[in-house]
């Protein structure tokens, strides 16, 4: 089959000239001719009334359509109407797949479309549909950018060419200048013997070049150029782009001098021995290396190993707030390649253009976030996968397809038969357990930092000593070490980043001098959260996003309101009062979801904060993940116990991560560097251990919990949520699920709890009810969630989400 964009309806159709295409075909194809035998029968997955077959339509395909293969884009007929579909098709069925239907009672595809699969991401979304129980359209769309979809920003442009007549005629009309003409050359104008010599020397122009040429020659209309087309002295083909702008510039902080650094031993050896594996089937690598230990070194190493087997590397990173740095060290190693980005911010253009790059095997090293995992590199192109930290949460898309980006990596590394590294300061407790317990994967550690840089000195601080300390009413965020140390370093012209993981400006809004009248969203179980901008002060859930202007009085009683608790705007007021520099405008900068609406708004603050203008970086957890400034000699944790108090089993495992990777973001320069973390909890495990830099001790002690309560990665988990809005609904049906899921004799090897209410019960007046399934492994997960999808256990629609393999319980 042709390239990407093959078998275009509208090429057939004739179509010249720039033109922008939207999805629609522009007129409707007749149905298959009775006489023409099919050459192909192909399973497709009709967009539209997938739910309705989920395995598939049978279609039967003319030899003018034929070949087709798993990943091309069709439409199809369907229903009594026969009204045109889109579809995927997900397999060739070979001769003896499709029964004895005859081909008189098979519809035809209609048409095959620009999009198109590869073979493997289709293969992938089939095993994500089945993994993670959606419907195999949901993972389609879940694996397909929409822009690329609709073909945003694609241009079909005409290339205009002399043909050999077209040389001949130039020849003669030169050399025959000022002599007789002879009968039989074709007859020039002068404008069309301008348009000639100038094809003679721009041997392939496109259309936009075409129209310059015409006007630069005082033609002004497409007559000359048509005529010498039809004379057959000029050949007009078209080919397809995607217009938009290059993005490698807008993905760069601040470039440091590329001076290949000399591996240290421990690099070397983890290069050599991951290294050793490329090219030789799949295999799967933890690369455990604590903070600043130089992971993207060997990632770049390896990333250079791969291209010179002549192979595609692909390095997933965690959403946005990574790529800006890790993309620009990526482009500034690999020059001479073209490195696509994908990620979220991306306008639809772009991707749909760093899609096509990467399809078309122009792009041999891609970055990107976690959707990336679905890049469409060429079936057998792919040599090297990388996961980025891991462990990081971002990776698990939170609604259908649920699937985890890291370990549809893995899945899909398995498929390309290519090796996989995970690596992590802080490895997920799953990482870790296949690594070292059913050593499934092969551990390699970087226990010591890069040369230059010192292991941050991590100190806790009691914060109940510091609030009793405080005897004036104004609220304060910052312990009296923490802001001491912050006043020392800013003094000294360092720089500092504080993290704190809640946004807004405070989480509790009540009456706490009379009734004790609490501020609740009316339609979600949580209490609302005050954000301030300049001018006023509103509230928002931060759980369905209902604002309101913030009460002055309270309800009840008619008392004050007051505010108080914790967020990350408030800690930038604070700031102020600390260090007279830090009043100063733009000397603090705020990063969170609230500021940081794009990647150019990260990409531009990181970038004050690179230059030395921005001297303190407040924000929540998007700011605790591979920052390298090497100015940075304090961290601050304002509370390390938000995610501490969580009720969720992973609520250790995330405090260690926060606390280690944060901490870990300081002491990349010669000044040295020192972490503070202020906790009501100080003999927290999660905190002491992060605070030691002890990863073996704290997975070691959390996981031998996780096997005595049952829990993943000892385990594997399935979570339904039942939402309704009534309680008892809410309930009956979960109860349902519940009994369904428990008579399938698959559930014999697995435990089912609930149902019981969800930590947060209620969401946008919808009651939350779950049912939790745990399994020895994933096999009989997996054996209990296709039994029951197929005995039909889970309500449709919106009533039940499954999450397989869940990362947040709340
Ligand atoms: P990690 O990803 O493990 O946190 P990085 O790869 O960001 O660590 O490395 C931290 C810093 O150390 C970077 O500035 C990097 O350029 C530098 N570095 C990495 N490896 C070496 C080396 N072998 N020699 C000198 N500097 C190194
Ligand atoms: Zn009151
Ligand atoms: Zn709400």
């Amino acid at each position: 089959m042709g390239g990407l964009f093959g078998n275009d309806p509208l090429e057939a159709l004739g179509a010249a000239g720039a033109r922008k295409r939207g999805a629609k075909p522009s007129k409707p194809a007749p149905l298959a001719t009775a006489h023409e035998p099919f050459a192909q029968r192909v399973l497709v997955a009709v967009e539209r009334g997938m739910d309705a077959f989920p395995e598939g339509l049978t279609y039967g395909v003319t030899a003018r359509l034929s070949p087709l293969r798993a990943g091309q884009r069709v439409v199809v007929p369907l229903g009594r109407g026969n009204a045109r579909s889109h579809g995927w098709v997900v397999r060739v069925l070979a001769a003896d797949q499709s029964g004895d239907i005859p081909d008189s009672r098979l519809k035809p595809v209609i048409a095959a479309e620009p999009a198109e699969l590869p073979e493997q991401v289709m293969e992938l979304a089939r095993w994500i549909s089945g993994y993670y129980a959606c419907p195999l359209g949901v993972a389609i769309a879940g694996v397909l950018p929409a822009a690329v979809k609709k073909g945003v920003g694609r241009v079909d442009r005409a290339y205009v060419q002399l043909s050999t007549a077209g040389q001949a005629a130039i020849e003669t009309a030169r050399t025959r200048r000022g002599k007789a003409k002879e009968a039989d050359a074709p007859r020039l104008s002068p404008a069309q013997k301008r348009l000639l010599e100038w094809l003679q020397t721009n041997t392939s122009a496109d259309s936009v070049e075409i129209d310059r040429a015409l006007t630069g020659a005082g033609v002004r209309t497409k007559a000359p150029l048509n005529a010498l087309v039809e004379q057959g002295l000029v050949t007009r083909t078209l080919r397809t782009h995607v217009e938009a702008d290059w993005l490698e510039q807008a993905a760069r902080v601040e470039a440091k001098p590329v001076t290949l650094p000399t591996p240290t031993a421990d690099q070397a050896k983890a290069i050599d021995s991951i290294g050793a594996t490329l090219g030789s089937g799949f295999s799967q690598h933890l690369l455990f290396g604590v903070t600043g230990s130089g992971k993207t070194e060997v990632y770049l190493r390896l990333m250079q190993k791969c291209l010179d087997l002549g192979r595609t590397a692909l390095l997933l990173v965690p959403e946005i707030s990574l790529t800006p740095q890790t993309a620009g060290r990526v482009l500034d190693r690999f020059p001479g390649e073209r490195v696509a980005i994908l990620h979220s911010a991306l306008t639809a253009a772009q991707r749909n253009q760093q899609w096509t790059l990467v399809a078309e095997g122009k792009a041999r090293v891609i970055v990107g976030a976690r959707s990336a995992v679905f890049a469409p590199v060429p079936d057998g192109q792919l040599g090297l996968v990388l996961v980025d930290e891991e462990h990081d949460h971002s990776y698990k898309q939170d609604q259908a397809p649920r699937y985890h980006g890291r370990d549809v990596a893995i899945r899909r590394a398995q498929m390309a038969g290519c090796p996989i590294v995970l690596g992590s300061a802080t490895p997920s407790l799953e990482s870790w357990f296949n690594a070292v317990d059913r050593r499934t994967s092969m551990l390699h550690e970087l226990p010591h930092r890069a040369p230059g840089l010192v292991v941050p000195k991590v100190e806790i601080v009691d914060f109940s000593g510091d609030v009793r300390r405080f005897r004036d009413r104004r609220v304060h965020l910052l312990g009296e070490r923490l802001a001491e140390s912050l006043a020392r370093v800013i003094g000294e012209d360092g720089q500092a980043i504080l993290l704190l993981n809640r946004r807004g400006y405070a989480n509790w809004i009540s009456c706490a001098a009379r009734c004790g009248w609490l501020m609740r969203c009316e339609h979600c179980d949580a209490g609302m959260v005050c954000h301030a901008t300049p001018s006023n002060r509103f509230v928002r859930c931060h759980h369905c996003l209902t604002e309101q202007r913030l009460p002055a009085k309270c309800p009840d009683c008619g008392a004050g309101v007051s505010v108080f608790g914790l967020g990350t705007q408030r800690v930038e007021e604070e700031l102020s009062r600390v260090h007279p520099a830090l009043a100063l405008p733009g000397a603090v900068q705020r990063v969170d979801g609230d500021t940081m609406r794009s990647s150019r708004d990260l990409h531009e603050a990181l970038g004050r904060f690179a230059s030395g203008q921005v001297r303190v970086l407040v924000g929540t957890q998007m700011i605790a993940k591979g920052l390298d400034f090497p100015n940075v000699r304090l961290v601050g944790v304002v509370n390390a116990d938000t995610a501490l108090n969580l009720p969720d089993f992973r609520a250790a495992e995330r405090t260690f991560q926060l606390v280690s990777q944060v901490a870990g973001r300081c002491g990349r320069g010669s000044a040295g560097g020192r972490a503070i973390i202020q906790t009501f909890q100080p003999d927290a495990l999660a905190i002491r251990a992060a605070a030691a830099h002890d990863y073996r001790g704290f997975a070691t002690t959390e996981l031998a919990d996780r096997r005595r309560f049952g829990l993943p990665p000892c385990r594997r988990m399935a979570r339904v949520v039942v939402r309704h809005r009534s309680d008892t609904a809410a309930h009956d049906l979960a109860k349902d699920v519940r009994d369904k899921l428990a008579s399938l004799p698959e559930a014999q090897a697995c435990e089912i709890r609930g149902p019981h209410p969800c930590p947060v019960t209620r969401v946008s007046d919808r009651f939350r009810v779950q049912v939790e399934v745990l399994a020895p492994d994933a096999a009989a997960l997996q054996k209990l969630i296709t039994a029951a999808r197929n005995a039909g256990a889970f309500p449709g629609g919106e009533v039940a989400a499954v999450d397989v393999d869940p990362v947040a319980l709340l």
